[in-house]
This record gives structure tokens, C-alpha cells and sequence, in this order.
């Protein structure tokens, strides 16, 4: 088990589990990082009493070194801030919980230093997928799934000794609170419609990305790097109940599947304990009292974020990281009122067809396939 992390995103919703389960466990948390929110990181810190606190905003930093003057916590600021809290010594993991590409830069610098990485923040993989699997390979390091699907897969892998033995991954999608809806109608969603999930309380980002379903396309490519499958070899099934968190079929048709209440602390929690279990904070599951379960196939026709992102990773290279820049930069249009629901594909998909896509790239290529797919989706 892990006995020492940093928490990249402590403020939003994956971080304050990540501190509750990280405190039933006995768990160390030395640093803890956040946007702006310096009146939740203060009570944070006072509570954890982490040694390195960092603010992305500057202006925020600032005032929280001024609350945390009675203190002997570090306070720093900005993307240097970040990496050091993801590099700092004698840290064993860093969880990364950040919402967004930005998670890229530290988790990098966090493997180059050996850390292992609880992976909240998708959007990295999507992105960078084959970097960070190939650093992380260098330098013999994990990176262990918290999204809860990918953590399913990797608690149905375990014992799997020939990953040749696999046929496919089903991932499950809860189809979200549109499920059902035709195109017309969508067009008209508002911002609280798509805020509305049925199953998960999450930030408003991932909470818009599984309106649209891009959170499930997002999720095919996070597993195809993860287990190193292609495309053909994942699968996608809608079960609204959210009970199993999905699940993996095998050469001899033998398909396991781990189920639970949906709640985030398990798979944070695994990621944390893993290769052990040990009692934890999340729900059991009460199977005499649990829904029926129902499984229907997804609705790539009026959902076409989900198809956007399968013809993003069939055409590899950083076409990925076109996609997620596009999808980050019209889901916060949405979010702040400046485009319709459907403009969200229709930004992404501008973009896909405007941007070319490099090849085998560097990180530069990444992050300027990202720069400039966040530019196209903003003028669309
Ligand atoms: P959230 O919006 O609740 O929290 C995001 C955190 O990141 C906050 O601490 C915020 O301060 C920080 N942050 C945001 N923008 C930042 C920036 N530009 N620079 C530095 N820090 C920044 O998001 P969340 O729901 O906790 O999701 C976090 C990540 O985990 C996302 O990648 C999401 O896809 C993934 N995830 C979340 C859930 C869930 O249940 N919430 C499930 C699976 C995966
Ligand atoms: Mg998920």
C-alpha cells in the first residue's frame, strides 16, 4: 500500500475523496494543489497539514500564504507550483485529480522522478497516452487507474497472465441525463439540464462530457492506452444503473465484471491499496435491494461525440489531443453560456477536420496540436 502521495486537484470532487479515503487509510498527503479555491484549501491544509500547498492562480496563492502565515506550510504558485508538488521528496505517488490537459506537464515530471500516478485526470492519457505509458515503462513506474471503468478492467485483470487472453473491454456508460433524447431536442439542453446526472456527483466538466458522451470516447481512448488494445478490441454498453463499472471478456467467452454503489472512494481507494485490499469508506452494495440491471447499446447517431472520438483514435497520432483541446474549449463555452449543447460536437468535430494530425509526436507536437485545436473550437 501507498503510505505517502501529493494530490494534484484537491478542491474538486476526486480530491476531497481522495483526502477522506487517504485519512481511513493512514495515508500521508504532503501536497495539495488547487485552481483558486483558497478558502477550501486553507481548511484543507489545516486539517491534512500537507508541507507544500500550490495555487495555479497566482493572486490566490498569495492570499493563501497570507492565511497560512501561522503555519510552517509552503506555499507556491502557478505550473512550477504544480510540478513541485508532483515532484516533491519522499513522495511515493501523486494522485493526479486535476480537470484537464494541464495535468500533462506534472504527471510527466512526476514519472520522470519515479512516482508512481493514481490517474483521475483522463484527459492526460487522451492526449499523451503513448508518452506517458512509455515514460512510465522507462522508469518502472504504475500508473493505476481511479476512473471507475478502468479501474473495473484493472480489478478484472488481475490474474490475467497473457493479455493475448483478452477479447475485448466492455465499458459501461450510464448514457447520462439525455439518455434517450433526438438531436432536435438536444440542441435546446441548458447548462443545468446537462449538470443534472442521474448516478454521479462529479465537476461540472466530466458532469457536461457525459451528457454529450464525450466522457465515454474519452474513456475508449484512456483504456486503449492503459492496456495497450486497439480500438476493435473495446466495446461501449449503455447501463443506466451504474452498478458494474464494467467489465472484460475472455478468449473462452468467461466475462467478469466488478460491481459496487457507484462511488468514487473504491476506485480511488484500489488505486491506493492495490495489489492489497483493505477495508474502506465506500458504500457496500446491497444486491437483494439493487435495480434490475438493463444494458442497451449506445446512440452514436444523436451522441456524436462518442463516434468523434473512436475516428479520433483510429487516426492516432495527436489527433487525440485535437479532440480533447476542442472538447475542453467548447464544454467551457458551454458552461459559461456562449454556445448551444450541440455546438460542443460540432466545435470538436470543426476542429478534427481543420487540424491536422502528426504522426509519432513529441510533447511539442502535443501541446501544439492542442493550442491550436483550442483556437478552432473557439472561433467555430
Ligand atoms: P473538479 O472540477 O471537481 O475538480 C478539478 C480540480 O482541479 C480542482 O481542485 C481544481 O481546482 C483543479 N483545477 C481545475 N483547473 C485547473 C487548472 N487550470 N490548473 C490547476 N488546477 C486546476 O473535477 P473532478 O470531477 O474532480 O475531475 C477531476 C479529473 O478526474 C478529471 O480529469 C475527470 O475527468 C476525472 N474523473 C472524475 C470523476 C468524478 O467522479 N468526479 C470520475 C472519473 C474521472
Ligand atoms: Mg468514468
Amino acid at each position: 500500500m501507498i503510505k505517502n502521495i501529493s494530490l494534484l486537484g484537491a478542491t474538486g470532487s476526486i480530491g476531497r475523496q481522495t483526502i477522506e479515503v487517504a485519512q481511513v487509510l493512514g495515508i500521508t498527503i504532503s501536497a495539495l494543489t488547487a485552481k483558486s479555491n483558497v478558502e477550501l484549501l486553507e481548511e484543507q491544509c489545516r486539517r491534512v497539514k500537507p508541507r507544500l500547498a500550490v495555487c495555479m492562480d497566482p493572486g490566490a496563492a498569495e492570499s493563501l500564504r497570507v492565511k497560512l502565515a501561522d503555519t510552517d506550510i509552503k506555499v507556491s504558485s502557478g505550473m512550477e507550483g504544480l510540478i513541485e508538488a508532483a515532484t516533491l521528496p519522499g513522495t511515493e505517488a501523486v494522485v493526479t485529480a486535476v480537470m484537464g490537459m494541464v495535468g500533462l506537464r506534472p504527471t510527466l515530471a512526476a514519472i520522470e522522478e519515479g512516482k508512481h500516478i493514481a490517474l483521475a485526470n483522463k484527459e492526460t492519457l487522451v492526449c499523451a497516452g503513448e508518452l506517458v505509458m512509455r515514460a512510465a515503462q522507462v522508469k518502472g513506474v504504475e500508473i493505476l487507474p481511479v476512473d471507475s471503468e478502468h479501474s473495473a478492467i484493472f480489478q478484472c485483470l488481475q490474474g490475467c497472465r497473457d493479455r493475448g487472453e483478452v477479447k475485448r473491454l466492455i465499458l459501461t456508460a450510464s448514457g447520462g441525463p439525455f439518455f434517450g433524447r433526438k438531436r432536435e431536442e438536444l440542441e435546446a439542453m441548458t447548462v443545468s439540464d446537462a449538470l443534472k446526472h442521474p448516478n454521479w456527483s462529479m465537476g461540472a466538466k466530466i458532469t457536461v462530457d457525459s451528457a454529450t458522451m464525450m466522457n465515454k470516447g474519452l474513456e475508449v481512448i484512456e483504456a486503449m492506452r492503459l492496456y495497450e488494445l486497439p480500438l476493435e478490441k473495446i466495446s461501449v454498453v449503455i447501463h443506466r444503473e451504474s452498478i458494474i463499472h464494467s467489465l472484460v471478456e475472455y478468449c473462452d467467452n468467461a466475462i467478469l465484471a466488478q460491481l459496487g454503489e457507484p462511488d468514487m472512494r473504491l476506485p480511488i481507494q484500489y488505486a491506493l491499496t492495490w495489489p492489497r485490499r483493505a477495508p474502506g469508506p465506500a458504500k457496500p452494495l446491497d444486491l437483494l435491494g439493487c435495480k434490475a440491471l438493463t444494458f442497451a447499446p449506445p446512440d452514436e447517431v444523436n451522441f456524436p461525440c462518442l463516434s468523434l472520438a473512436k475516428e479520433a483514435a483510429r487516426t492516432g497520432g495527436t489527433a487525440t489531443a485535437i479532440l480533447n483541446g476542442a472538447n475542453e474549449t467548447a464544454v467551457g463555452d458551454f458552461l459559461a453560456g456562449r454556445c448551444g449543447f450541440m455546438d460542443i460536437p460540432r466545435r470538436v468535430e470543426k476542429a478534427l477536420r481543420t487540424v491536422k494530425a502528426v504522426q509519432e509526436p513529441t510533447l511539442d507536437d502535443i501541446l501544439a496540436a492542442d493550442a491550436e485545436a483550442r483556437r478552432t473550437a473557439e472561433k467555430a
